[in-house]
């Protein structure tokens, strides 16, 4: 049976409203065009036509999303910066303001011509980071560490995916445990992480979106976020190379915090960016030659 494109999205609106979900004709275009196997931009205006299985699967994304299942894991896979990138529960959905340390990351990899230099990444998870920035240089090698076996596995097909799995070596670790140095090496010209930062306490605030479906090993930074800072910048010295340098994402007003832990620890604090709504999130530290 044909069907109004604008009343299948009104009724799935309504759905979800009534199961206390909120979202948007974007969103529900998506999970639609999903089913249909067609861009959503096909899908603004005129008639479609479900088959039944189609039916089924449309409904079936419609209960998930109304229990608070972000689009992404409901069709599992994620836009961020060039690329479409697998994701499942156990990885962090990547986000948009994250595209802002990539960026950053391979305009230093040009500026400063690291192009077959050697990066590692702490918390993995997705991949997202390290496969974008890998993908840019062909030459470029890297190690990307997870305590998730799970995030790894994803980690590996996204690398795949992306053609860089031959130059990224995946690692199964905890930066907390004492023998992290030998298991990961030393000497990096540059440190990535986007490590967990919300306060414990904070989590139980967090969108059920958030809190319900990403894995709460990434979200949560301990008792004021900073947990993982402290341990990332003891170990930084040892991980970076002089002259190399650390882009770390950090949360609402961490910056400060952040750059004063890494500046204690040898690094000098070269720049910080701001995402998309003017919040300091992206952190960008060089290792001193001295030290
Ligand atoms: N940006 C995520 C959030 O606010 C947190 C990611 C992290 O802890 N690294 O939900």
């Amino acid at each position: 049976m044909k069907q109004s494109i604008n009343l299948v999205i009104e009724n799935a609106l309504q759905e979800l409203r009534t199961a206390g979900t909120e979202s948007d004709g974007y969103e529900i275009r998506i999970l639609l065009s999903d089913v249909l196997g067609v861009e959503p931009s096909v899908l603004m205006f005129g008639e479609v036509e479900m088959d039944e299985a189609q039916e089924k699967q449309f409904h079936e994304s419609l209960e998930k999303r109304k229990h608070h299942m972000p689009t992404d894991k409901i069709l599992g896979h994620r836009g961020f910066y060039k690329y479409d990138f697998k994701v499942s529960e156990d990885v962090l959905t990547p986000r948009p303001d994250t595209e802002i340390l990539v960026e950053a990351a391979i305009e230093k990899i040009k500026g400063k011509k690291l192009e077959s230099g050697k990066i590692l990444e702490l918390g993995v998870g997705s991949g997202c980071i390290i496969c974008s920035v890998l993908a840019e240089f062909s030459a470029l090698n890297g190690v990307g560490v997870d305590i998730s076996a799970q995030a790894l596995a994803i980690a590996k097909e996204n690398a795949k995916e992306l053609g860089v799995e031959k130059r990224l070596d995946l690692c199964l670790g905890n930066w907390f445990d004492k023998d992290f140095l030998s298991l990961v090496g030393k000497e990096y010209d540059i440190l990535l992480s986007n490590p967990p930062y919300i306060k414990s306490e904070e989590i139980k605030k967090l969108d059920e979106e958030v809190k319900q479906y990403d894995p709460l090993m990434a979200l949560d930074g301990g008792q004021d976020g900073l947990e993982s800072y402290r341990q990332i910048a003891m170990l930084a010295p040892s991980l970076v190379k002089n002259g190399g340098y650390v882009f770390l994402e950090v949360g609402e007003n961490q910056s400060k915090d952040v750059c004063r832990i890494f500046n204690a620890a040898g690094f000098v604090t070269e720049e910080i960016r701001k995402d998309l709504s003017a919040i300091e999130r992206c952190v960008v530290l060089k290792k001193m030659s001295c030290i």
